[in-house]
Formats: structure tokens, sequence, C-alpha cells
């Protein structure tokens, strides 16, 4: 298989941008859940960058539970997210939902983040086997390693090997967090794959709390990065409040993992 260790041997290497994912250094994307307005995207995007933040995300198209939740600001916020990357010189990353979208969302993104409850849609990944853009794939929240790989193969077999798999907790019989953040999986897909590892402590745990914690476990773990959701004002956030880190708190996360980086 072509995502395997036997079928290449060295790691691969992503471009994005002037920076470089799987090169050594532990990138770190931060940003909110979702681009809510463009003041306050490009806000953040100032303040995350001056944190330390090397990429920015945040989500144009919400995969929302229900249909009445707040669901994107859809064309404008990939007009907003390109001009954060105009401002600041940070590579941008954002979901696609659907075949529909390659086209549009590719003229704006850096990277194209395939969510969790998409990690299956066979059709989709067969698509953006055929762009030229990388693909962060997000692991299934009920998805085996095995059915992950398998994901990432459907993009490589398609054309594109530009694929970063990134872990974001899968469900268990524990609720206290909103997922269960799988660790393991961080050396188990290095060992198995020549691919690089995203870690996704925000959506792996659901709580502010134990973001700073777990990612910095991710990065003891071996993680080529680090993805994040910060909000000036989480309690004022129109999705995922309760586990995004204020930009103080993104501060301090940002050079305790710096630390563990440099002696890894
Ligand atoms: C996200 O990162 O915006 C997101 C929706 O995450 P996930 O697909 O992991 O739930
Ligand atoms: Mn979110």
């Amino acid at each position: 298989k072509m995502a395997s260790r036997e079928f290449q041997m060295e790691p691969s290497i992503i471009k994005v941008g002037n920076t470089e994912i799987g090169s050594g250094q532990v990138q770190i994307i931060a940003g909110p859940c979702a681009v809510e307005s463009r003041e306050n995207f490009l806000e953040i995007a100032k303040l995350v960058k001056e944190a330390g933040a090397t990429m920015l995300r945040g989500g144009a198209f919400k995969p929302r539970t229900s249909p009445y939740s707040f669901q994107g600001l859809e064309k404008e916020g990939l007009e907003i997210l390109a001009e954060a990357r105009a401002l600041t010189g940070l590579p941008v990353v954002t979901e696609i939902m659907d075949t529909r979208l390659i086209e549009m969302v590719a003229g704006f993104a850096d990277i194209l983040q395939v969510g969790a409850r998409n990690m299956q849609n066979f059709f989709l990944l067969r698509e953006l086997g055929k762009v030229n853009k990388p693909v962060l794939l997000k692991r299934g929240a009920s998805a085996t390693i095995e059915e992950w790989i398998m994901a990432a193969e459907y993009i490589i077999s398609s054309g594109n090997n530009q694929v970063i798999m990134c872990e974001r907790g899968i469900r268990t019989f524990e609720n206290y967090t909103r997922n269960t953040l799988d660790l393991s999986a961080v050396p188990l897909i290095k060992q198995l794959t020549h691919l690089p590892v995203m870690v996704d402590p925000s959506h792996g745990t659901g709580k502010w709390k134990l973001v700073e914690p777990m990612a910095m476990a991710a990065v003891a773990a071996g993680c080529d990065a680090i993805m994040v959701e910060v909000h000036q004002n989480p309690s004022e956030a129109l999705s995922d409040g309760p586990q995004s880190l204020t930009p103080e708190r993104f501060e301090k996360m940002v050079s305790k993992i710096r630390t563990i980086a440099s002696s890894r």
C-alpha cells in the first residue's frame, strides 16, 4: 500500500507556503472553530501569530450536529481566510465538506481539511486525490487505525500523496470528555506509514483545561503538528467555546510545547 512504510521508507515532508509539516519542527495551527466575522477573524489571526502560531485555521463550512446551529459564513468565510493569510503571511487550513465545493475551497485554502464525519466519504477522498493541495485527514470518531489509513490510501492512490493524518479523539464509553484522545495513534501512524501526524487536543477533549496537557503529551509522543481552537472570548463563540483557549492561554501552551519539542 502506498501509505505504508514498506512502500516508502523516508517520512513524507509536506510543503505548505514557506513551512513544512513532517520535517522535525512542530507546526502549530491555531484559530477559532469557525470564521465568525471579518473583524473577529483578522484580530484572532494577528493574536495567534504573535503568540507563535505557524498556520491559521477556521471553518467556513461547518459540519454541525444540528441543522439549526450556525453553519459557517461559506464563501465569505473563505475570502476572510485569504485576507488573513495576506495580512499574516501564514498558510490557512479549512474544511472541505463536499465534492461540489472542492474548486471553490481549493481556490482559497492552503490545506484542505477532511473532517471526522467525512473520513469515509470515499467519493470525496477520490476527488481530493486529483487536487494539488495537501489534505489534512481527520480520524473518524469511530474509525480504527486501519480504516483511517485506508482512507488516506484512497487519496494517495487517486494521485495526491500530500496527506497529513490528524488524531482528534474517538468515541468511547467515557463521556466526561467529548472524545477520548488516542495518543497511541501518533507512534502507530509513524510506524505503519510515512505520513506526518497532527493532533487536535481541542476536539480530542472538548475541554480547554485539557488542551495544554494533551498538546504537551502529543508533542512528547512525536507528532509533527498541533491544531488548537483559540477564541478572543470563548463564552461568546458561535461553536466549540468550551474547548477554545484564550490567546493568553494559547501563548502559554506554545511556550510549553516548544520546550518539549526542543528536547526530543
Ligand atoms: C474542525 O476541526 O473544525 C472539526 C469540525 O473537527 P472534527 O472534524 O475533528 O470534528
Ligand atoms: Mn470545532
